[in-house]
């Protein structure tokens, strides 16, 4: 068990290395058989230690620690609830992910990584955080997206494994930085549906996409 948290408290400070959230901005958690753990409401992501880590049950979403769970507790929820294949949310506050989806832009594809891994980005108008609304938009797009970008507002990843969350994370992230920068020095050319779904199809992407299914966590 231990090990799963301790894995939990290393991504929650890579969050915060790589810049994709500040302050007390964002939460994770992880499906654990019938529960999940979930990161307490208000913390720095990085000083989350292993007993900070919130037990909830996924049916019932009965809170099992002392601390108070993330005030997306219900956005998780739907996530896990919606797809069994879905193991591991990510929630961040990421600045050209934010940028870009609140200028009324999608994400657009301009390097390989991005649409070869990331292969469904759904996006959602503005709702006030914390409460069923976010959880409901959310819940409605989730079980067929890996990204979904929540306008003026962040990102949620979704992945079997916490790697394959924050690798998506990571990859909309730096496709928003690219696309924003590019915007600013001339016309980006972006890559077509077709570029896209080619490579999709390459068995060097598939092989490196699968191996982010195969981690511990
Ligand atoms: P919590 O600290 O309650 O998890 O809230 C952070 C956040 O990102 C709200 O959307
Ligand atoms: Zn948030």
């Amino acid at each position: 068990m231990s090990e799963i948290l301790k894995e939990l408290s290393k991504y929650a400070a890579k969050m915060v290395d790589t810049n994709l959230v500040v302050g007390a901005g964002g939460n994770l958690s992880v499906r654990d058989d019938t529960y999940m753990y979930i990161s307490p409401s208000g913390y720095d992501l990085k000083e989350i230690t292993e007993e900070d880590w919130v037990k909830v049950k996924l049916e019932t979403g009965e809170v099992m620690s002392e601390l108070k769970p993330s005030s997306e507790l219900e956005m998780h929820l739907e996530c896990f609830r919606r797809s069994p294949g879905i193991k591991a949310v990510l929630h961040a506050h990421p600045t050209y992910s934010i940028a870009v989806s609140s200028a009324g832009q999608e994400i657009q594809p301009m390097f390989p990584d991005y649409p070869a891994m990331v292969k469904k980005v759904s996006y959602i108008d503005y709702v006030i955080p914390t409460n069923h609304l976010i959880a409901e938009a959310v819940g409605e797009v989730v079980a067929e997206s890996q990204a979904v970008v929540m306008r003026n507002h962040g990102v949620l990843t979704v992945g079997a494994t916490m790697k394959e969350a924050f690798f998506y994370m990571q990859l909309t992230e730096e496709a928003a930085k690219v696309y924003a920068i590019s915007s600013m020095v001339g016309k980006p050319n972006i890559l077509s549906e077709e570029e896209c779904d080619d490579l999709r199809n390459l068995s060097a992407e598939t092989y490196r996409s699968s191996l982010l299914k195969k981690q511990k966590l």
